[in-house]
């Protein structure tokens, strides 16, 4: 890519070229008055002018004394004048008259050298210049030989290995995880070894897991343990515009490793190429990936076992792919990564707070308690956030309180700035109002740690409220907790303002949903009965397809609506009987715009519920109840 990189800045001189000197003649240019016909002609008539150039009916000229330019008052000895084509012809007489040297100009002078060069050449130039790149892009997948070969110098660069000095000190929350990949570890560092006693060694790895979840570290960790060569490529960029090269990089990236084995090759986001081939549509462009995908499994298949060299690829999606590619042999050991539990998130948190100088009153476990579902990533980018505020604030060290407001900006998205009426501000405080007491109220409710009716992104006000442990498995109780929670913002506007508003869409989408899959996935409904209509995965039960009659689909109907009404009635219930601690809260949240969880249990004047045990694993993350 050197000669076009060259090229591209020989045409950025030619036109910085051009382009300064033009501004250099334009800075030469004299100052230059414009004088009316009829002055210009006095002047003439006065002897002032010594010459003149025109150029069609334009005349430029010099005069002995400045002129003075009656429009702006600026004076000069150069000036511009238009000469009107009616005029008569009575004006080369007069310059003669007075000895006035005359010169002319073509109207349309040719167009300077380099405009001339830019035209002729500059397609031609154009094209060589594409063409050239096309050779490179070819010669650097790996074309063999001939012509393409001598463009194909610079493939050596794509896959430079690295050593990562990443170990597995460096990833936290997975320790299951790290067990089974030690192993590798083992593997690479004496492959003979493991021969000699007859070791099945895995050829492929598959890491699998939501993004961020820290695939990529762990696979440059256990490079990193095994001190072996790192070659890393992203599927995706296997394949690239031009069809045939996806499957000569691949041929490539494992001719490299074998050579330097033993050796981890990484391929992330596999899914990109490697998705079932009887998926759906295949339109244009995918015979490429199929190309490239089939490479691969080629390469593997060819593999001795015991070279050396272990082939780990990342995907968040496992589901989506080619069968193929899991057959023995293959990407035949799996390991999932899930989020992190509380403990998980806590050690993630010290990892990357290590070199991060952290206040007395930081504890990095009540943070990890405060941010269920986020993955490594995410903590890393939690902590960066918190010291970036502290920053700001000139802090010298980072407080917890900035962690929390960094959990919130990254929790609830951007404070939006919008201008509500003091009616609209008071529904709204009710609202949340109602959805935070019943979260205090209804046993088995998540507790509630913060309301705000400080709009945030698409929300007017937010109610967040906090599994104390992530859970894995519901109860119906906590499931109808969750629905009177969630309907707790309507009910309080029903209660204070006999009316409802449109406020409420997004808390009726989820109680349907809680409701739906209650009667259809969970058999929660007596009259439905312990069935399960709803296919894991694949949505509930809506659809092209229902695997259920008419009558049953009117009875989850009717069962849903029954499960909906009766939370419904328990809102309302609640909160009039509680309507003092419900108005409270209110004022409260319309003082402060948001509250934490110790001014809301002040406000409503509910003791701090006895701490429970904090154990956890990983669970979706739990922003109930944004309006
Ligand atoms: P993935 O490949 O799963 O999308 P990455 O490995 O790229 O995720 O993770 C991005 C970053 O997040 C890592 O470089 C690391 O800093 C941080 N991270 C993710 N998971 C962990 C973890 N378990 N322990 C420590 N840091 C983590
Ligand atoms: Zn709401």
């Amino acid at each position: 890519m050197r000669s076009v990189r060259l090229w591209v800045s020989l045409g950025i001189l030619l036109l910085a070229n051009i382009v300064v000197s033009n501004l250099l003649f334009a800075a030469a240019q004299p100052t230059t008055v414009t004088l009316p016909y009829d002055v210009f002609k006095e002047q003439v008539a006065q002897g002032n002018v010594t010459s003149v150039t025109t150029t069609g009916d334009s005349i430029t000229g010099v005069t002995k004394t400045p002129v003075k330019e009656t429009s702006t008052g600026v004076s000069a000895t150069h000036f511009t004048t238009q000469r009107p084509s009616f005029a008569d012809d009575s004006l080369e007489p007069l310059l003669e008259q007075h000895g006035v040297t005359i010169n002319a100009k073509p109207e349309n002078p040719p167009p300077p050298f380099w405009e001339t060069l830019l035209f002729s050449f500059g397609p031609t130039l154009l094209i060589v210049l594409g063409v050239l790149y096309i050779f490179r892009r070819i010669g650097s997948a790996g074309g063999t030989g001939g012509l393409l070969g001598s463009f194909g110098q610079s493939r050596a660069r794509l896959y430079n290995p690295e050593t990562p000095g990443t170990t597995f000190a460096d990833v936290a929350g997975i320790d299951e995880v790290k067990q089974e990949l030690e192993e590798l570890v083992d593997f690479l560092r004496d492959p003979q070894k493991y021969e000699r006693l007859g070791g099945m060694v895995p050829k492929g790895v598959l890491l699998i897991g939501p993004p961020g979840t820290g695939k990529t570290l762990l696979a440059r960790a256990v490079a990193g343990e095994a001190k072996v060569p790192f070659f890393s490529q992203s599927a995706s960029e296997f394949v690239e515009a031009i069809v045939g090269v996806g499957a000569s990089r691949v041929r490539d990236l494992f001719m490299k490793a074998r050579q330097s084995a033993p050796a981890i090759i990484f391929i992330d986001e596999l899914d990109a190429i490697g998705r079932s081939r009887s998926a759906g549509l295949r339109i244009g462009g995918n015979d490429e990936q199929e190309q490239t995908l089939n490479q691969i499994l080629t390469e593997m298949d060819g593999f001795e076992p015991g070279k050396g060299v272990i082939v780990l690829a990342a995907t968040n999606r496992a589901d989506v792919l080619d069968q193929a590619l899991l057959r023995p042999g293959r990407f035949d050991r799996r390991v999932t990564l899930q989020p992190p539990d509380r403990r998980g998130r806590a050690a993630i948190l010290k990892i990357h707070s290590a070199k991060v100088p952290l206040a007395p009153d930081v504890d990095l476990d009540e943070i990890a308690g405060a941010t269920p579902g986020l993955v490594g990533a995410d903590l890393r980018n939690l902590v960066n956030e918190a010291a970036l505020g502290a920053a700001r604030k000139g802090e010298t060290t980072v407080t917890s309180a900035d962690f929390f407001e960094a959990i919130d900006r990254i929790l609830l998205g951007t404070e939006r700035h919008l201008v509500l009426s003091p009616g609209d501000r008071e529904r709204i405080a009710y609202h949340e109002s109602g959805h935070a007491l019943l979260g205090l109220l209804v046993p088995g409710a998540d507790p509630v740690r913060k309301v705000t009716i400080i709009p945030h992104g698409g929300a007017l006000g937010v109610t967040v409220s906090n599994p104390i442990a992530d859970r894995v498995n519901y109860g119906e109780d906590y499931l109808r907790a969750r629905i009177v929670g969630a309907l707790g913002g309507r009910a309080a506007e029903q209660l204070v303002y006999t009316t409802v508003s449109t406020g409420a869409a997004n808390d009726l989408q989820q109680v349907t949903q809680i409701a739906h899959e209650m009667v259809v996935r969970w058999g929660m409904s007596p009259k439905i009965g312990p069935l399960a209509f709803a296919e894991d995965g694949a949505g509930s039960g809506f659809g092209l397809a229902r695997p259920y009659s008419e009558a049953t689909a009117r009875d989850v109907d009717t069962e849903v609506k029954r499960i909906a009404d009766e939370c419904y009635a328990d809102a309302l219930r609640l909160l009039t009987e509680h309507r003092t601690q419900l108005d409270n809260l209110a004022r409260a949240v319309l003082k402060d715009d948001s509250l934490d969880e110790d001014q809301i249990l002040a406000a409503a004047g509910i003791p701090r519920p006895p701490a429970s045990p904090t154990s956890d694993s990983g669970a979706p993350l739990e922003g109930a109840g944004a309006r």
